[in-house]
């Protein structure tokens, strides 16, 4: 086999890693933690690589990205569906919150209502119990 049908197949192979660390963590991770989780799976994964993935994945829409207010992005599985997040400021992981609250009743009287945000944040039940 030749060169670059070899870097071809380590490519997908990585790119593979990275869909199975978001799987199996089912919540949005930023480059770093990506690094250290697929790292624990294939040794030699690189930071460039991570990025790469990630671009890639964006790209064809398999990841969106979820922003946290003055943190790195993060990233998570397009799952098509409204939901928000957890942030704990402890070991500032995200978590995914199921559903969502009618936020049409806080809207002012005659003001269009067409989108909104909702973090929520504090400490995940992990560090709650550290
Ligand atoms: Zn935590
Ligand atoms: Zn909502």
């Amino acid at each position: 086999m030749n060169q670059n049908m070899n870097n071809m197949k380590r490519k997908t192979r990585q790119r593979e890693i990275i869909k199975q660390v978001f799987q199996v963590e089912s919540r949005p991770l930023n480059p770093m933690e990506l690094l250290g989780l697929a790292q624990s799976r294939l040794s030699g994964i690189s930071l460039a690589t991570v990025y790469r993935a990630i671009k890639e994945l964006v790209e064809t829409e398999w990841l969106i990205t979820v922003e946290m207010p003055g943190m790195a992005l993060y990233y998570e599985i397009n799952l098509h569906r409204h939901h928000h997040h957890f942030f704990c400021y402890s070991c500032s992981k995200v978590f995914e919150v199921e559903g969502c609250v009618p936020v049409e009743t806080l809207t002012p009287k005659g003001f269009l209502l067409e989108s909104h945000e909702i973090i929520l944040s504090g400490q995940c039940s992990a560090c709650m119990q550290g």
